[in-house]
């Protein structure tokens, strides 16, 4: 299967795309398999199995919630997320699941949704199953998926080995790294945006790949809109309080320091408008994951914003460099926290951030690369470990600091030329996935070390 960009930029409701975006896909896919085996009608109950990661920071991620809403049928892009709560309660109150839509069974989230964190499939540490049972208890169909990050699920049959699972050769411009796609520049005389561009119309036309492209760019700006309306805390209980409305507010009316901090404080009260409000269950785009989502946004938004001549074209050909560019991530390492730390989420997230700037502001192959190596580079090490399992703390405030460092990685990068940059893109990957391979696994989304546990509550 090869990966388009819009595998990467996905619309769907917070906090986490691997443990609430993936539940509810896998939830999907489990639906269909039971239409498939004519098994929908004989279905009288619903298991839900939660290991490692999934389990030991489901609460927070709200994995129990998507797989519930997933197995009544919500799609993350459409979904309510104001009719959430009414949903959740409904289905604690009645003990009942309305099954793929379309007829209810009995399900107590406390008896049927099993925890274990105890148990890690080796495969991947973000295992989910479903299991269909006739009502008395006999398993009539059990399936285990696996949430690789950003969204993405596999099947237990499936592999897991990202080259072997998603090789790109469908496609007319196929590239699995940084070089190749370089190599695939200077062979076509195309820009990264142009290349990516074709490769999109694989599946769509020119139309529809710049219509979804917009559609995109929209949703991203509607979700700093809503998230700048917030005011409150945050839920989860941390007593996070949202500020980006706030930021703003002080920046419209003028702060002390004046035009020094004007970029950066823009980019600040984007990036956390939208982290405030994926962590409230709002409507967001992966990119690539949720707990990463605020950064492509904010430097996307800052463009439109602050640089002359910025344009629609301008916005597709962002996002056509920055999804292009995060794919030799997602074949050669990991977007999932769970398998490399934040390294993967907002590492990577900067590292499209400041590839898609570079290629809007007319950047070389060579530039929009080293701007994306250098953005990642400096985010080697980052680990995961969210404060009781929400994408709160240290979330919220980690994609601020890496938006800003995503342009200033761009400033640096295009300041200094067009040779290609040492280390380069393809070894800084490299190094993003041995690292993430290293590290212990309290760092790695499992709420074992670091900042969850030496957080005391007031
Ligand atoms: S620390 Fe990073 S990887 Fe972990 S949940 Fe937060 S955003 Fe995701």
């Amino acid at each position: 299967m090869a990966i388009s960009v819009f595998d990467i930029f996905k619309i769907g409701v917070g906090p986490s795309s691997s443990h609430t975006f993936g539940p509810m896909v896998a939830a999907s896919r489990f639906l269909g398999e039971l239409e498939e085996a004519g098994l929908g009608d004989a279905v009288g109950g619903v298991e839900v199995e939660l290991y490692g990661s999934m389990a030991l920071t489901g609460k927070g991620h709200y994995t129990d919630l998507a797989s519930m809403l997933g197995l009544e049928g919500a799609d993350p892009e459409t979904l309510d997320s104001a009719g959430i709560p009414a949903r959740r309660e409904r289905i604690e109150r009645e003990r009942t699941l309305h099954l793929g839509g379309r007829r209810m069974v009995p399900f107590d989230p406390d008896k049927h949704i099993h925890w274990r964190g105890d148990k890690t499939y080796p495969k991947h540490p973000n295992g989910i199953a479903f299991a269909a049972t006739d009502g008395a208890g006999q398993v009539l169909h059990r399936s285990l998926y696996f949430s690789i990050g950003g969204g993405f699920i596999v099947g237990d049959s499936d592999s897991i080995h990202p080259t072997a699972a998603i090789g790109d050769n469908s496609k007319p411009f196929p590239y699995t790294t940084g070089a190749e796609l370089a190599a695939l520049c200077a062979r076509e005389g195309k820009t990264i945006a142009q290349i990516v561009f074709e490769n999109e119309l694989v599946w769509r036309t020119e139309k529809a790949v710049r219509d979804r492209l917009l559609e995109i760019a929209a949703v991203m700006e509607k979700s700093i809109e809503v998230g700048l309306q917030g005011e409150g805390e945050v839920p989860g209980g941390l007593g996070v309080k949202r500020i980006a409305k706030d930021i703003m507010s002080q920046v419209k009316e003028g702060t002390r320091g004046g035009h020094l901090f004007e970029l950066s404080d823009h980019i600040n009260a984007y990036a956390l408008a939208v982290m405030e409000l994926n962590a409230s269950l709002g409507q967001v785009v992966t990119a690539p994951t949720m707990g990463s989502a605020g950064i492509v946004p904010a430097v996307l938004k800052a463009y439109k914003q602050y640089a002359p001549g910025a344009s629609d074209d301008g916005v597709c050909d962002f996002l056509l460099a920055a999804g292009g560019c995060s794919i030799p991530v997602k074949i050669n390492a990991s977007f999932s926290g769970a398998e490399v730390g934040c390294q993967g989420e907002v590492g990577a997230a900067s590292l499209m951030a400041a590839t898609g700037l570079t290629q809007a502001l007319g950047g070389s192959v060579t530039q929009v690369l080293n701007a994306g190596a250098m953005a990642l580079e400096h985010n080697l090490g980052l680990t995961c470990d969210p404060v009781k399992g929400l994408v709160v703390v240290p979330c919220i405030n980690r994609n601020p600091l890496a938006a800003n460092k995503a342009v200033n990685a761009v400033r640096l990068t295009m300041l200094r030329g067009d040779e290609p940059a040492r280390p380069s893109f393809d070894e800084v990957i490299k190094a993003l996935y041995l690292t993430g391979k290293d590290m212990s696994d309290k760092y790695k989304e499992t709420s074992q070390g670091g900042l969850a546990v030496v957080w005391v509550d007031c």
